[in-house]
C-alpha cells in the first residue's frame, strides 16, 4: 500500500485496510512480498497523478495486481488499475469485489465510481469504524471528523472527489478518541477534507459546528496525557467558541496550525473564488498567537494562478514576509480537470518555476527563524522514527533530530514514546530544516 496526498487520505487507507483485513479474503503483508498493490491516489495535482502513474507501472512490471482508490478515481478513469475505488465507496469493498480482482483476467477491470454528491453521513462514520489498528503508525493516529466541502475554489477538484459536507458524530469523535487512548496512541491528529465544515452535512444540524466540537473534547479529555493536532483550517473560519475550546484544551491541542490562505494577494484570492482576505488569515493568526505564543502557523499557498502578474507575486512575498508563518507548503499551479481554473489564461511555466524558487527561500528561512526560537528551550517530542538515529516532532511541529541518543540516556527509546528534549541548534540538509537536541528527560 502506498498513500499520496492529504492527512484524510493517509486516514482513509487504514479503514481501507480494515476492511479488507476484516473481509478475511486477502492477507496483508508488504509491498515487496504482495501480489496485489492498494495505491491510494491524490488528484490535487498534476505531479500526484504523475506519481500514481508511476507506482502503477512497477506494480505491473512486477506482475502485479493494481487497487487504486482515493481521489482521482471519481475524476477518471485510472487505465491500468484491476480496481479503482473513488473515495466515498469505501463501504463497497467486499470479499467478493476482492475475489474477483484475485481471479479475474487482467483484462477485465472493474471500476466503482462516486456517483452523485453523496450527503449520507453514515458512510464517512462506516470509514472511521474500520479502522485497521495495527496498521497505524505506532507514533500518530489519524482520525477523520469531517469529510467533503461545497465551497468550490476555482482551481479545486476536491467537492467533485470528496462531496458535499458531512461529518462524524460528536459522540463517535469522543469514542474514537478514547479508543485510540485506550491503544495507546499519544497523538491524534483530526483529519477532514474541511475541518471547519463540521457539523453541516446539507441537512438542519442545529448548534453543530467544530467550536462545539472542540470545547466538548477539551471538557472531556482534560488531564489526559493526549494530544489532540488538526489536520488543517482555513481563515475566517475561527470563531468564539472554537477559541474558548482551544484555550479549555490547552494542555491536550497542539499549538500548530495550519490555515490555508492560498496565496498573499487578495485580487488573486478573488480569482479564486475564496470567501476570505489575507488580512483575515493575519487576524486569525493573532487570536491564535495570543492563546499559544509558541505555535506554529502553517500555510499553503499556491504560485503561478492564472492571472497572477509579478505585482501580485511581490505582494504575496511581502505579505508572507511580514508574516508569523513558521511552515509553509508552497504549489505551483496545476490546472486540474472540470475545475473553472482549468479554462483561465496560465502564467507561463518559466515564470512559475522562477517564482516557486523565491516563495521557498522564503518558506526556508521562515521556517529555520521559527525553530531558532526555540534554541536553549526543553520541548516535549514524540519519537517518530528510531532507525540508527533518533527523530520526533513537537506539539509546535519542530522536526528534532537527536544526535547522540545514548549520551545520557541508556533506556531503549521507542516509537511513539514521549522525550523532554533541549534544542540545541538548528541544520539543514537538502531536504529539510530540522532541530537538534539532547535528550533531558524521558517520558
Ligand atoms: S475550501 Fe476550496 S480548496 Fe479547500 S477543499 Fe474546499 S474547494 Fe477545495
Amino acid at each position: 500500500m502506498r498513500n499520496f496526498g492529504c492527512k484524510t487520505n493517509f486516514s482513509d487507507l487504514f479503514s481501507i485496510l480494515g476492511r479488507i483485513r476484516k473481509s478475511n479474503e486477502i492477507k496483508i503483508t508488504d509491498m515487496k512480498e504482495s501480489d496485489i498493490v492498494i495505491l491510494n491516489s491524490c488528484s490535487v495535482t498534476k505531479d500526484a497523478e504523475k506519481e500514481l502513474n508511476k507506482w502503477i507501472r512497477k506494480a505491473k512490471r512486477e506482475g502485479k495486481k493494481v487497487i487504486v482508490t482515493g481521489c482521482l478515481p471519481n475524476l477518471k478513469k485510472i487505465a491500468d488499475a484491476d480496481l479503482s475505488i473513488g473515495s466515498g465507496n469505501y463501504n463497497k469493498i467486499s470479499p467478493e469485489i476482492l475475489q474477483k480482482v484475485i481471479n479475474e483476467k487482467t483484462e477485465n477491470k472493474t471500476e466503482i465510481r462516486l456517483n452523485g454528491l453523496i450527503l449520507d453521513n453514515s458512510i464517512v462514520e462506516d470509514d472511521v469504524d474500520f479502522y485497521d489498528y495495527e496498521s497505524f503508525p505506532r507514533s500518530r493516529a489519524y482520525l477523520k471528523i469531517q469529510e467533503g466541502c461545497d465551497k468550490f475554489c476555482t482551481f479545486c477538484s476536491i467537492p467533485l472527489t470528496r462531496g458535499l459536507p458531512r461529518f462524524v458524530s460528536e459522540e463517535k469523535v469522543i469514542s474514537k478518541i478514547k479508543e485510540f487512548i485506550e491503544r495507546n496512541f499519544k497523538e491524534i491528529v483530526l483529519v477532514g477534507t474541511h475541518l471547519a465544515l463540521y457539523g453541516k452535512n446539507g441537512k438542519n444540524t442545529g448548534e453543530l459546528n467544530l467550536g462545539r466540537l472542540v470545547k466538548k473534547i477539551a471538557k472531556e479529555f482534560q488531564g489526559e496525557k493526549i494530544k489532540l493536532r488538526f489536520s488543517s483550517l482555513s481563515p475566517k473560519e475561527i470563531d468564539e467558541q472554537m477559541l474558548e475550546g482551544l484555550e479549555l484544551g490547552k494542555n491536550i491541542f497542539c499549538p500548530h496550525f495550519h490555515i490555508s490562505v492560498q496565496s498573499g494577494s487578495n485580487r488573486i484570492l478573488k480569482l479564486m473564488r475564496r470567501w476570505h482576505t489575507f488580512e483575515d488569515f493575519i487576524n486569525d493568526s493573532e487570536k491564535l498567537l495570543k492563546l499559544f505564543p509558541d505555535a506554529c502557523i502553517g500555510t499553503d499557498i499556491i504560485i503561478g494562478f492564472p492571472g497572477e502578474t509579478d505585482k501580485d507575486f511581490e505582494e504575496t512575498l511581502r505579505n508572507i514576509q511580514s508574516s508569523e508563518v513558521g511552515h509553509i507548503h508552497v504549489f505551483p499551479f496545476s490546472p486540474r480537470p472540470k475545475t473553472p481554473a482549468s479554462f483561465m489564461r496560465k502564467v507561463p511555466e518559466k515564470e512559475i518555476n522562477e517564482r516557486v524558487k523565491t516563495m521557498l527561500k522564503i518558506a526556508n528561512e521562515k521556517r529555520e527563524k521559527f525553530f531558532r526560537r526555540f534554541v536553549g528551550k526543553t520541548l516535549e517530542t514524540l519519537v517518530e522514527d528510531v532507525n540508527g538515529k533518533i527523530e520526533g516532532t513537537t506539539p509546535n511541529y519542530i522536526n528534532v533530530l537527536i544526535e547522540n541518543p545514548s549520551h545520557n540516556n541508556k533506556t531503549k527509546i521507542e516509537k511513539g514514546q514521549i522525550l523532554f528534549c533541549n534544542i540545541k541548534d538548528v541544520k539543514k540538509n537538502e531536504s529539510k530544516i530540522y532541530a537538534t537536541a539532547e535528550i533531558a528527560q524521558t517520558e
